[in-house]
């Protein structure tokens, strides 16, 4: 069972979620529990380690940031305590659960779940603060943010879990996020690699990496809400949104729409070089420094050349990574040969997904008509196989969505 930060955000909470615990226990399963650190509270430490020092230490800034977890574990096992269960906090040195040394997105390697498990079996409550973990060299390490769902998923694939419960502040993987739109449709099923283009296009209900783990490792997962009365349906009635493979998927959902969702992600940043030369390796120039820099360039188009030889290219990148991607770019100005960078922060990017596109024409075209239709410019657009994504002035995010949703039947029929 993992609980996120707006339910775990204060103690009357964190009593409400010892009680889904204990009565999951009390129906006779045996449960492990990984915890995120109260609602806005990673955001509030981080904000401590840029105050300090905006080139703050990685090792460093990991130690204070995992704290907020560990107050949730502490709190939770209290409470869980006071309910008379017997329960105990396990940190993440403490497990151990091992990890890479990058810090600040380490990468979990393996969880040693020997003596959990054994405890698990003496009915022993098991809460282990999510999103940490220790390195190499037995150092604090952080997965990046959200990354309590890889813990949980990571916990579940070595304790062999029978089911990993993500348990937010929403009952369930919704057809776009119902607080943008409020005909959302509650979804029961959704496949590993749905759930994994949407995570990665910006529908942030689950950490992309926790998806693919859960993928790799099988895991299954099941998305629910926390702010539920003690007489709802238990976990086990299955009232959230299952992530299932394709052949599960198979047979049990016959009207499957083409499209499963619609996710927006408004932390892109576009930058546009103008008059590149239009000559082989000048592509390269420019991405190789970003590449070294460990920075993801997502969407890429190349004008066609104009006269002389000379070329426009736009680009995104995370808008995190911006001031780092145009002091690289201006450091290599010589090379690549360019005229100007224009930046733009401006923007979003809007994306469908489907593994209905795999074998349906059209998707793209009713996208690009639905946006044309309310005076929506299309600046760039990327696709997968499963997936069609624009990108859009950052204004028109919330009615680019909302239009979407509709143009592609997504939207709930009134009761
Ligand atoms: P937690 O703190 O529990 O990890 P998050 O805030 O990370 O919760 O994720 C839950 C939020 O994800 C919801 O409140 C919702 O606004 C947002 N969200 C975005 N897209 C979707 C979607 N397709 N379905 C459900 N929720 C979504
Ligand atoms: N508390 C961490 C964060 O906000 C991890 C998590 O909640 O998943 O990123
Ligand atoms: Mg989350």
């Amino acid at each position: 069972m993992k609980f996120g930060g707006t339910s775990m955000a204060g103690t009357e909470r964190i009593r409400r979620v010892a009680r889904i615990v204990k009565r999951q226990q009390d129906a006779g399963h045996e449960v492990a529990v990984v915890v995120s650190a109260m609602a806005g509270e990673t955001d509030r430490l981080v904000n401590f380690c840029r105050e300090a020092n905006p080139l703050y230490d990685p090792a460093e800034y990991d130690v204070v940031v995992a704290s907020g977890e560990q107050v949730t574990s502490g709190l939770l096992a209290i409470a869980l305590q006071a309910l008379g269960a017997n329960a105990r906090s396990w940190l993440g040195w403490q497990l151990p659960i091992r990890t890479v040394e990058a810090h600040a997105k380490a990468r979990i390697e393996e969880i040693d779940a020997e003596a959990l498990i054994a405890e698990m079996q003496k009915g022993v409550i098991a809460v282990i603060p999510g999103f940490q973990g220790m390195s190499e060299d037995g150092r604090v390490t952080t997965l990046g943010r959200g990354g309590s769902d890889t813990s949980a998923v990571a916990v579940a694939a070595a304790v062999k879990a029978d089911r990993c419960d993500i348990y937010t502040d929403v009952d369930g993987v919704y057809t776009t996020d119902p607080r943008i739109v409020a005909k959302a449709r509650k979804l029961t099923n959704v496949t590993y690699e749905e759930m994994l283009e949407l995570a990665s296009v910006g529908a942030k209900v689950l950490q992309t990496r926790s998806v693919g783990l859960a993928m790799k490792e099988g895991v299954r997962v099941q998305v629910l809400s926390s702010f539920i009365d003690d007489d709802a349906p238990a976990a086990d009635t299955i009232p959230g949104t299952m992530i299932v493979s394709d052949e599960e998927l198979e047979g049990m959902d016959m009207e499957r729409q083409l499209i499963t969702g619609i996710a927006h992600d408004k932390n892109e940043a576009k930058i546009t070089l103008t008059r590149v030369p239009d000559k082989p390796g000048a592509v390269a120039n420019i991405f190789g420094p970003l590449a070294e820099a460990a920075i993801n360039v997502d969407m890429i188009i190349q004008n066609v050349g104009r006269d002389k030889g000379e070329t426009d290219v736009t680009f995104t990148v995370p808008a995190a990574d911006l001031a780092r991607s145009l002091d690289l770019l201006e450091a290599a100005k010589e090379t690549i040969g360019f005229n100007r960078i224009i930046p733009d922060t401006n923007v979003a990017k809007i994306s469908v997904v489907g593994v209905g596109m795999k074998s349906h024409a059209g998707v793209a075209s009713t996208m690009f008509k639905a946006l044309a239709d309310r005076g929506v410019n299309i600046q760039a657009i990327s696709t997968s196989e499963i997936k069609v994504s624009v990108l859009i002035e950052e204004d028109y995010t919330e009615l680019a969505v909302r239009v979407l949703h509709t143009a592609y039947g997504l939207d709930a029929v009134e009761a």
